[in-house]
């Protein structure tokens, strides 16, 4: 099961899947969700159905490799560096890449190196493309904050903020109609 199918969301299209992926490893202990980074072993199931979903995509060569319990913490930086960004309040560092051609001779993105790096090269060069593309601004993260579900708002007016109004929608309706009932009372 991937890490965005646990909030019963669709995927993003393309390799922006393999952002939103990364995201959806977060814990979320009031829907019972745990977090798919939370132990090496965890992480190395989380990489390796991730990121071969990715190179089917993407048909980039390498891979992260076996995860480490150092790059476990590099794991869970990077995901929170992308959060920042994704909430506009990070940038990320450098981040190498190589252009080369696929098998279609149309220019791909090719991950340099192995381990985390690879990972962060390939996350960030999706996140530059759908950057370009439009794709960017509809990738969103739920606005309950105890869910930290990124989801992909394909409405005609971008204008989703819940990943779920049924869950996070309904929870936040109810406190914000608690308060006004509470406020006309006092
Ligand atoms: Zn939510």
């Amino acid at each position: 099961m991937s890490a965005t199918s646990r909030f019963l969301v669709e995927p993003a299209p393309g390799g922006l899947a393999l952002v939103q992926e990364l995201v959806n490893t977060r814990p979320v202990p009031p829907y019972g969700v745990r977090d798919l980074l939370g132990t090496v072993a965890d992480a190395r199931r989380w990489t390796t159905e991730a990121v071969g979903s990715w190179k089917v995509h993407s048909a980039a060569t390498g891979g992260v490799g076996r995860v480490t319990s150092v790059e476990l913490v590099g794991l869970r930086r990077l995901r929170r560096d992308l959060e920042r960004h994704l909430l506009g309040e990070g940038v990320p560092r450098p981040v190498p890449t190589t252009l080369t051609a696929g098998p279609d001779d149309l220019l791909r993105l090719q991950p340099p190196g192995s381990g985390v790096r690879w990972l962060a090269s390939a996350v960030w060069g999706e996140v530059l493309l759908a950057q370009r593309d439009g794709r960017w601004d509809r990738l969103k993260v739920c606005r309950n904050p105890l869910c930290p579900c990124a989801f992909f708002d394909r409405s005609r007016n971008n204008s989703r903020v819940w990943h779920d109004v049924r869950t996070c929608g309904n929870v936040a309706n109810l406190r914000s109609s608690r308060a006004r009932r509470r406020a006309a009372t006092s």
